[in-house]
């Protein structure tokens, strides 16, 4: 297995929060190599809402997930660590203080780590009826990536949750018909989407769940629905099919690799430090009391994360946090902390 040089912190997950701790590494004057297990960085939000506008960001009125992940990149490249795409961490391993990163790709090195892999890995919750596999990477998809490839279509959305509706609505401006098709007449978005989904020109069928496909010269062209709890059968014709089931998240690995987790949450202190020493954590990784998985409480655990990786790692170095503006200032100058 090839082997590389000694980095201060190995970041576990690419995702927002292992994207700004990346930088805020940079800041503190630490090497940083960013293992991510998918082919681009953005975690959730580059993968499963690029589109969906984010306002919960202080300071920030509204972004969409695609523009957030760029101005990440943006920021994380002022201190430009290195990446490792398509990687998975298969274990944790720690010699005479160095820990031993095996991956897909070989073996890392550093001197401490930062978990940031939020819910594991994610794969969606694919569509259970027969030949449905044949259509995807056609018209059946299972994100939003980019509005503009469902640009005058018609289509059809299967699900009930908020990402269902918020697709439904922003492809509401540019496709030419959405339907959005649920097994219950009650919607679980939250209540100001149903709202504005009830005021809007998408056309609900509800309760139905998907029966069959609709296939002809070897295309998907629409459904055959069935009543949730009756025998009521219908069509539905389409040109593209959006299925949003949610995802199914994995993150059995934190105990494989010797950490106390809880419901497969990495359990941190109130330093991001998780159980072995050395390791820390941040984002939706971790759990605690009062944890709220959010973007911008991960954008907070960052800093902590950082700064006590910082002093684990040269003890005389202080916890409290300098200001940004005299640390960037300072990382300008090549001067340690
Ligand atoms: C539909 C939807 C809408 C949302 N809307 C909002 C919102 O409006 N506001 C808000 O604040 N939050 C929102 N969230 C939640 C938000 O996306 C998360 O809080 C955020 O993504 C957490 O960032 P993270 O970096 O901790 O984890 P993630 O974004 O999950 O990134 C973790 C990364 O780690 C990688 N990884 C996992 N295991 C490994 C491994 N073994 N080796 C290498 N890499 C690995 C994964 O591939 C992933 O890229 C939403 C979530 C969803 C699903």
């Amino acid at each position: 297995m090839k082997q590389s040089k000694i980095e201060d912190v190995i970041i576990i997950g690419g995702g927002p929060v292992g994207m700004f701790s990346s930088y805020y590494a940079g800041l503190r004057n630490l090497s940083a190599h960013i293992i991510e297990a998918l082919p681009t960085l953005g975690g959730q939000v580059a993968m499963l809402y690029p589109e969906k506008s984010v306002y919960d960001i202080g300071g920030i009125p509204g972004i969409s997930g695609k523009k957030l992940i760029k101005h990440l990149k943006k920021q994380m490249n002022i201190f430009p660590p290195t990446v490792t795409l398509d990687c998975r961490v298969k274990s944790l391993d720690k010699v005479d203080n160095i820990f031993h990163v095996e991956t897909t790709k070989g073996v890392f090195l550093a001197r401490s780590i930062l978990i940031t892999t939020g819910q594991g890995s994610f794969t969606p919750r694919k569509l259970p009826l027969a030949h449905a596999q044949r259509y995807e990477g056609k018209n059946l998809y299972y994100y939003v990536k980019n509005l503009n490839d469902f640009k005058n279509r018609s289509v059809a959305i299967l699900g009930g949750g908020d990402s269902a509706v918020e697709w439904a609505l922003m492809l509401e401006q540019v496709a030419s018909s959405v339907q959005l098709i649920h097994r219950r007449e009650k919607f679980r978005a939250h209540e100001a989407l149903v709202e504005a989904l009830m005021h809007s020109s998408i056309k609900v069928l509800t309760p139905y769940v998907p029966f069959e496909l609709k296939e002809q010269h070897q295309q998907l062209t629409g459904l055959t629905l069935k009543e949730t709890r009756g025998d009521k059968m219908i069509t539905t014709n389409f040109d593209a099919l959006i299925v949003s089931y949610g995802f199914a998240y994995s993150n059995r690995e934190l105990s494989d690799w010797g950490l106390e987790a809880k419901q497969g949450q990495l359990v941190v202190d109130s330093s991001m430090a998780a159980s072995i020493e050395g390791v820390f954590g941040a984002g939706d990784v971790t759990t605690y009391k009062g944890k709220v998985k959010l973007i911008a409480v991960g954008f907070g655990e960052a800093p902590i994360a950082i700064n006590a990786i910082a002093s684990y790692l040269d003890p005389s170095i202080q916890t409290d946090a300098p200001r940004s503006s005299d640390l960037i200032l300072r990382a300008q100058k090549g001067e340690s902390q």
